[in-house]
C-alpha cells in the first residue's frame, strides 16, 4: 500500500474547543462521560476510555471543500491529549466501527467508484485501493452508520 498517514484535527482546534467550550460553529460543546465505546477522539485518534470526559461538537472539515463539503459531529477528549502521529497504520478509532472510505480528487470531487463500506478491521483493502488510484488526492474515513468523520488520510 502507498505510504500514508491519518491526519487528526488540528491541535489548535482541540485547544480552542477546550478553552472556549464552543465548537467551530459557536454551539456549546456537549460534555459526557464515556461509556467506553462509541466516543472516538479525533485528535489522538484513540477511543475515549470508560469514565473519561468527552466533548462533542461540530467540526469544520478542511476538505473536501465546495460541493461535497460537510461539517461533522466529533468527539474530543476533554483533557489535553497528544495529536496522533502514526504512519502507515490505521488509527485505533478506525478499527472499532463499520466505516465508510471516501476518496476525493484534486478538484475536491468525490470518486464514487472508490467508495466502500467495510468493518474497521477490514478497512485496509478499500483504503489501499483508493490510495493506489492516481486520481485520489486524499481520503476521508467516516463512521458508516451516523456518517461522522473519523479521520482524513493523506499519502505520506
Ligand atoms: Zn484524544
Amino acid at each position: 500500500m502507498s505510504r500514508f498517514r491519518c491526519v487528526p484535527i488540528p491541535t489548535e482546534t482541540a485547544a480552542r474547543w477546550r478553552a472556549t467550550g464552543q465548537d467551530d460553529f459557536g454551539n456549546a460543546l456537549r460534555r459526557s462521560i464515556s461509556p467506553g465505546t462509541g466516543a472516538p477522539c479525533r485528535h489522538c485518534l484513540q477511543n475515549i476510555a470508560k469514565g473519561e470526559a468527552a466533548l462533542l461538537g461540530s467540526y469544520r472539515l478542511s476538505g473536501p471543500t465546495g460541493i461535497y463539503w460537510t461539517p461533522s459531529p466529533i468527539f474530543l477528549h476533554e483533557q489535553e491529549c497528544p495529536a496522533y502521529t502514526g504512519e502507515n497504520e490505521l488509527a485505533p478509532i478506525i478499527r472499532t466501527s463499520l466505516v465508510s472510505v471516501r476518496a476525493y480528487d484534486a478538484n475536491q470531487m468525490v470518486l464514487y467508484d472508490l467508495g466502500q463500506v467495510a468493518e474497521g478491521p477490514d478497512a485496509d483493502a478499500p483504503l489501499a485501493r483508493a490510495l493506489a488510484d492516481p486520481r485520489t488526492s486524499f481520503v476521508n474515513i467516516h463512521t458508516a452508520k451516523p456518517g461522522c468523520l473519523l479521520t482524513r488520510i493523506e499519502r505520506a
